[in-house]
């Protein structure tokens, strides 16, 4: 089992960036409405995750580290209709199973679980104080990989990754409380507030801010919205462009090609646009069951979204220019 879990870890656990992503995912999951996320050295050194949300009842803070333990999917039907970010009952056996994790966590009416990981076994069981809610430490990651720890970038560029992911969480979830900081240095705060231009304000500043337009559009099967860059405001690399799919935010290459097409000349000098674009469909037209890190998404109608996203932003500049 053990060994399982490591196995499953490399294909969960890439770097820091996707034990943040795992971890707050889940706290998103467990309907927080605040989530604090605290990094050392990249996240390499430690990540602590701390919510407000549901928090794991006694009886099940240990199955929480089995594989294949989610308590999010009852049967085969909940496959095709996921609304949770996770369903896989991966990524915290698999977190666990390469770092030294401490869980404490309460439902709230009582004291819940104090529960200490080395490995992936089980060092101590203890009583954690009443506050509702889930705090999660990962310590010393790939302590016992030490082929995985080889492998990591500069700090530099860990963090860069984890900076990645968690602005696209915070775009993603606009009305929960998000707090970032590396080394005691703060990277962002959001205000929950629900208003994504805020959050695109307090995540990449006020001059991003006050050039984004706003896009709206609904066809028959896609509902989109969201913010673009007016084309003076550039970037050198694709990093600023944001993709959510009822949720969750996605890598996809073809439809971040329908972004850039909108803006035409950009291609041109090799600068990228700054997009957070939020896309609601039924989920039957989605898949997100592609790969173990869930970041990639199958459309049954990938020709009509990939129009439908150039047309509103195309829309929205001949708007401006009128
Ligand atoms: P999954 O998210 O796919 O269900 P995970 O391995 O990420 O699997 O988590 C296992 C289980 O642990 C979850 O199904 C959930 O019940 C519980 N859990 C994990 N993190 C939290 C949290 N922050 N708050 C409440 N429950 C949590
Ligand atoms: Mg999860």
């Amino acid at each position: 089992e053990s060994l399982a879990n490591m196995i499953a870890a490399g294909e969960v656990v890439e770097r820091p960036a996707s034990v943040v992503k795992e971890l707050v995912e889940n706290s998103i999951d467990a309907n927080s409405s605040w989530i604090k996320v605290e990094l050392k050295e990249a996240g390499i050194q430690e990540i602590k995750v701390t919510d407000n949300g549901d928090g794991i009842s006694d009886t099940d803070c240990e199955k929480a580290f089995l594989r294949h333990a989610t308590s999010k999917i009852k049967d085969e039907n909940d496959l095709f209709r996921v609304h949770t970010l996770g369903f896989r009952g991966e990524a915290l056996a698999s977190i666990a199973s390469v770092s030294r994790l401490t869980l404490k966590t309460s439902t709230g009416d009582k004291a819940s679980t104090y529960l200490v990981l080395e490995g992936g076994q089980i060092k101590e069981k203890n009583i954690s104080d009443a506050r509702k809610g889930t705090e999660i430490t990962v310590k010393d990651l790939f302590f016992n990989t030490p082929a995985r720890l080889k492998y990591l970038k500069t700090l530099h560029t860990e963090l860069g990754h984890v900076t990645d992911v968690m602005n696209r969480l915070a775009f993603s979830h606009p009305d929960i409380r998000f707090d970032v900081t590396h080394n005691g240095k703060q990277l962002f705060q959001t205000s929950g507030s629900g208003d994504l231009l805020q959050v695109i304000r307090d995540v990449y500043g006020m001059n991003v801010a006050k050039s984004m337009l706003p896009i709206k559009k609904e066809t028959l099967d896609f509902y989109i919205t969201g913010y673009i860059g007016k084309p003076e405001i550039t970037r050198s690399n694709r990093n600023f462009m944001t993709i959510i799919v009822n949720g969750r935010y996605i890598k996809n290459y073809l439809l971040t090609q329908s972004i850039i097409r909108a803006y035409d000349t950009l291609l041109m000098i090799g600068r990228f646009p700054i997009a957070v674009i939020s896309i609601e469909m039924d989920p039957y037209l989605v898949d997100f069951n592609v790969h173990p890190a869930k970041l990639e998404a199958r459309f049954s109608k990938e020709k009509d979204l990939m129009i439908a996203i150039e047309k509103v932003i195309r829309e929205q500049f001949q708007k401006e220019t009128l």
